[in-house]
């Protein structure tokens, strides 16, 4: 295989990656123009050399396959993907091949929506069937989420014997902001961009999830139409306007490209102010006897192109670098600057995401830096081009929100503040500490919590025990009994076992188990806020990590004043795991094989309420092995090893 090939080869085999990641994850891991300038070497790759072209490349097929989620619908008119352009002068040779085909062709130009395509079918004027593109012949019925969407009309006002249009579905900026918000508070994996949350909520199985996410769509295209003569795109945009479509937004008609190109710049100009995402401004031949005869491609048709905003960078003066707190106590540096305009829109600030990238730019205030923005990418510091300052800029040693010092754990790029008091972190800490695993609070949950909180009701989590229930009754949705039923289950919660209240704390690396093993081992709060890593570190189970994130949140003056808040409201420190009968105390048992009467469940708590301990594996420091039927190499083991095996009887007889 010649290194060309191998080239080609490789750069199909990670575009066709990135390709899945985008439209079946609906989670891209590269930049849109990055994975656009691959496709572009790879097609200059294949032009130059045919003889390792195939039909299967990427540059040929429309990205996208429907899976098995969804029925499947084979558009009877092929979903084309569109030729791009990154330049003024590809925009002329696209104008070239036009006019050397046809005479005078008028142009519409529009905005390219960033969102995914879709089919809407009519009958008589009525909705009956909805897809994605899909690989452009065969997409995935959609129908039940896209009837969802407010401005997806059920019935139109004529009723044309029958329509298919196209359209893009896209999740308003707005609507973006606020899904974003809510993953985050409850701690999902956010969506990287709006084009993503708009495909990832139409693919929903629910059609109340998709309700729920505000999408939004314009429709730019008549794919089929019976009973209607139209001559013209700007007509059919005109047309379906009159049939109550939310059409593609101030698509303008023009004479020539040099008056194409000043629209592209125009709507340019506009993007940051929009308020949804666009990724480019499209060319279309409006005539249709023109566009056929002009004709496609294998992937998009010859009478369109779509300019693609190119990534801008312009110079400026970092003035300042702001530290914020995030809600799960991460802190992120941002880069303030004279404000520049790039890619449409004013852009004053970017992130600098954390100490090791400031360290790797070697960026501090008074730098003048490089910034770049391409349309929906968030701005980026790209370098220094002239150093005015000492070194990189160091992060502050305590957390800008609360002032408790910060960390920095070793396998982790993050600054973090962990205390859970920090205002900051207030919310998601609340949330945390009212669940079901954690202090189980009925009737607190991440909404109610959070209107308690702009209503000023709670500012620190122990303000959860002090709550004015006669405010929550005058508040908008509640009643005097729904005050009360949150009354009682704070009530309730006072009584819990310390193993919860340990865990509803949100030390870091504690979970609902360790907290229960932390309190059962030292039983009450005072012993684990005194304990030394040492100490914590006998519990099995406990490793370095965990010991360490323990005595680190209570070694913060936040976290004994939490406590000391909670115990004057009532709130029990003990552990409730009482153990009378310590006959295996300092008792390792394994359990193996199927036992004839209990279950393994049950003689593991046999065990642990006699004060003994159960593991899943076999050492030397096993004292017994319980093994019942069909045991395996544990048994073996504890052959090799020699350690006493006992049948459930002997059990039995040990707990009598
Ligand atoms: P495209 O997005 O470049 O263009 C075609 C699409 O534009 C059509 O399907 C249509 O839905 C849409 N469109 C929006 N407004 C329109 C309008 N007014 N008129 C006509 N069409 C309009 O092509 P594509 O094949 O859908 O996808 C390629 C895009 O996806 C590229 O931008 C690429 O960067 C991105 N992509 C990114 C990754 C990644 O990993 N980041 C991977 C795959 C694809």
């Amino acid at each position: 295989m010649t290194e060309i090939e191998k080239k080609i080869n490789e750069l199909r085999e990670t575009l066709r990656y990135h390709s899945a990641r985008y439209y079946n994850d609906d989670a891209p891991e590269i930049e849109d123009y990055a994975y656009d300038m691959m496709m572009r070497e790879l097609k200059a790759l294949e032009e130059e050399y045919p003889q390792f072209d195939t039909p299967d490349s990427p540059t040929k097929k429309v990205g996208g396959k429907a899976d098995n989620t969804f029925e499947s619908v084979v558009h009877s008119v092929r979903m084309e993907s569109l030729q791009d352009a990154f330049s003024r002068d590809e925009i002329r040779d696209f104008d070239k091949r036009v006019t050397d085909a046809i005479r005078c062709p008028e142009y519409v130009v529009e905005p390219k929506i960033d969102g995914l395509s879709v089919s809407l079918e009519y009958r008589d004027g009525i909705f009956f069937r909805g897809s994605t593109r899909g690989d452009g012949d065969v997409g995935e019925d959609v129908s039940g989420n896209l009837k969802v969407i407010h401005n997806v009309p059920l019935k139109l006002n004529k009723p044309i014997p029958y329509l298919e249009v196209r359209g893009e579905v896209y999740m308003p900026k707005k609507s973006f902001e606020r899904v974003v918000d809510r993953q985050l508070l409850n701690d999902e994996k956010p969506f990287k961009n709006p084009r993503n949350a708009a495909a990832g909520s139409l693919r929903q199985k629910d059609s109340s999830v998709t309700a729920g996410r505000g999408l939004d769509i314009f429709i730019f295209n008549i794919q089929q139409i019976e009973g209607v003569e139209l001559n013209s795109h700007k007509q059919s945009l005109d047309y379906l306007k009159e049939l109550g479509f939310n059409t593609v937004p101030f698509y303008t008609q023009v004479n020539n490209i040099d008056d194409a190109l000043k629209e592209i710049d125009r709507i340019g100009e506009e993007r940051g102010n929009l308020e949804f995402d666009i990724d480019g401004a499209v060319i279309k031949v409006d005539s249709f006897d023109q566009r056929e005869m002009l004709g496609s491609t294998a992937k998009y048709p010859k009478w369109a192109v779509a300019f693609k905003y190119p990534p801008e960078e312009k110079q400026t003066t970092l003035k300042d670098i702001e530290i914020a707190v995030g809600r799960t106590g991460v802190l992120t540096p941002t880069a303030v600057f004279d404000s520049i305009h790039l890619a449409g829109t004013t852009v004053s600030r970017a992130t600098l995401h954390n100490q090791d990238f400031i360290n790797e730019k070697n960026v501090n205030i008074g730098d003048i830096i490089t910034v770049r923005k391409a349309g929906d990418i968030i701005p980026e510091v790209l370098c220094v081009n002239e150093k005015n300052s000492e070194g990189a800029y160091v992060y502050p040693t305590v957390c800008p929100s609360c002032g408790e010092p910060v960390i920095r754990e070793n396998d982790e790029a993050a600054i973090r503040c962990i205390n859970s008091e920090c205002p900051a972190q207030l919310l998601r800490n609340l949330i945390h500490f009212c669940s079901r695993d954690a202090m189980d609070i009925e009737g607190l949950g991440p909404a109610i919590i959070e209107t308690f909180v702009d209503n000023g009701l709670i500012s620190k989590t122990y303000d959860i025990y002090n709550l004015d229930y006669e405010k929550i009754a005058s508040l908008e949705g509640f009643k005097e009994t729904s005050a009360n039923n949150i009354r009682m289950s704070v009530e309730k919660s006072k009584d819990n076992d310390l193993g919860k209240l340990i865990f509803a704390l949100g030390i870091r690396h504690i979970g609902a188990k360790a907290g229960k093993l932390l309190a059962d081992h030292f039983k009450d709060i005072d012993s684990i806020m005194n304990a030394p890593v040492e100490d914590i570190l006998e519990i099995d189970g406990y490793g370095l990590v965990m010991a360490q994130s323990v005595a680190e949140y209570f070694s913060l003056a936040s976290s004994i004043d939490l406590i000391n808040h909670l115990k004057a409201a009532g709130v029990n420190m003990k552990s409730k795991t009482v153990v009378e009968d310590e006959r295996f105390k300092g008792m390792t048992f394994v359990l193996t094989g199927t036992l004839p009467t209990l279950k393994r469940a049950e003689a593991s708590k046999i065990i642990e309420s006699f004060g003994g301990k159960t593991s899943s594996s076999v050492s030397k420091k096993t004292t017994y092995v319980l093994a019942g039927e069909e045991a395996g190499s544990k048994l073996d083991k504890a052959n090799a090893l020699g350690i006493t095996i006992i049948t459930e009887e002997e059990f039995m007889g040990m707990i009598k």
